[in-house]
């Protein structure tokens, strides 16, 4: 299941998503509204976040990811920054919302990077890292039950 954050501050050239970048768009909805649709769905077995920006929702997004994990699910993000710069904030839900990602797709996309062989990503400075308790590891695409 794929949840998109409204809102995006990173206007990336060739953004397959534009319509997400304006804040007061989309529509307003509740994580328990999401969690419902969630479990009512027995096929679900974790959430993706995109956008958009999830972090520019952090608290509504960490609430989500607690209990996809609670429920035994894996959570996906895709954001325009970089893991580095997201470890270097000290904002609090920005790090709560990271420690709850298991999959993290970062960086803005490049249109002059544009590969349409890739993975899961749009542009090839875009990175798939995978948390490993505190550590961020790149993404093991062998990892069984990942395609
Ligand atoms: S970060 Fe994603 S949603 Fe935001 S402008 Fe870039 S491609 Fe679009």
């Amino acid at each position: 299941m794929t949840v998109f954050g409204q809102g995006c501050p990173h206007h990336c050239h060739g953004c397959h998503n534009p319509a997400t970048w304006n804040s007061e768009g989309g529509y307003t909805t509740t994580t328990e509204e999401i969690l419902e649709q969630y479990k009512n769905n027995p096929l679900l077995d974790g959430m993706t976040f995109s956008g958009g920006e999830p972090f520019m929702q952090p608290m509504m997004f960490f609430e989500l990811a607690k209990e996809v994990h609670r429920m035994g699910g894996d959570i996906w993000c895709y954001t325009g920054y970089t893991l580095e710069e997201l470890l270097g904030y000290t904002y609090g839900p920005h790090r709560m919302l990271l420690e709850h990602v298991d999959v993290l797709v970062d960086g803005e996309y490049k249109e002059e990077l544009r590969n349409l062989t890739l993975q899961f990503r749009g542009s090839s400075n875009q990175r798939i890292w995978e948390r490993h308790g505190d550590m961020w590891l790149p993404w093991n695409r062998d990892k069984e039950g990942v395609a």
